[in-house]
């Protein structure tokens, strides 16, 4: 069976929050969407959900005037899919205006956003652009810092490596082969799977 066959086939929508860990390591993707292992979250995790539930309601008290996005009508927790993209998502909250929309995601760190984490804040302006029918050209992290706002704007570049991301996603799906991993030694030792990853020698 052809590539292009599959791919034209394929039903699964790849969840959006996957992508930023599978630009942490590829293997993160194809243990739990391909395989299904399903392990214990480290601790940190679970402290980054209880500041994004902290956040969550904070979020209406939240302005963007210094952006000119106070006026937006705010779509909080939004659902989106999309066949043509094959992905699924919710988007913490996503601002719309009469031309365009704004996609939003809460972090709980100071630190400048991952590449992962830009991946995924865009897969939630490419849902929004096509659930809305309006264009997409920024998007928002509110970080862990009082009042401050990191402003992303889309471009080529990052459209294509997006692109060419959930093509390595879907090809990984749908021929279930464990990708090889860059992940450093750092890494990896922060990593549930690390007992899975036999030839990660340390
Ligand atoms: S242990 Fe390392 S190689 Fe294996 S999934 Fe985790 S980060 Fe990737």
């Amino acid at each position: 069976m052809s590539w292009i066959y599959m791919e034209n086939h394929l039903s699964y929508n790849i969840p959006v929050s996957m992508i930023r860990q599978f630009c942490f390591c590829p293997r993160i993707f194809y243990y739990e969407s391909v395989l299904n292992v399903k392990l214990k979250k480290p601790i940190w995790v679970d402290q980054g959900t209880e500041f994004h539930e902290r956040e969550k309601n904070l979020i209406k008290r939240r302005n963007f005037n210094k952006l000119n996005l106070d006026k937006y009508i705010r779509y909080e927790e939004y659902e989106m899919s999309s066949s043509v993209y094959h992905l699924a998502g919710k988007a913490d909250l996503i601002l719309e205006s009469d031309n365009e929309v704004v996609p939003v995601e809460i972090k709980s760190q100071k630190r400048k956003p991952t590449r992962g984490q830009v991946l995924q804040l865009c897969s939630y302006g490419l849902l929004a652009e096509e659930c809305f029918r309006k264009k997409f050209i920024k998007g928002i992290f509110i970080l862990d810092d009082k009042d401050k706002n990191y402003l992303i704007e889309m471009n080529g570049e990052i459209k294509n490596e997006l692109m060419n991301t959930l093509e390595e996603m879907k090809k990984i799906y749908l021929l279930q082969i464990m990708p090889d991993s860059s992940a450093t030694e750092f890494q990896c030792n922060q990593c549930e799977y690390l007992n899975l990853c036999n030839d990660r020698n340390f």
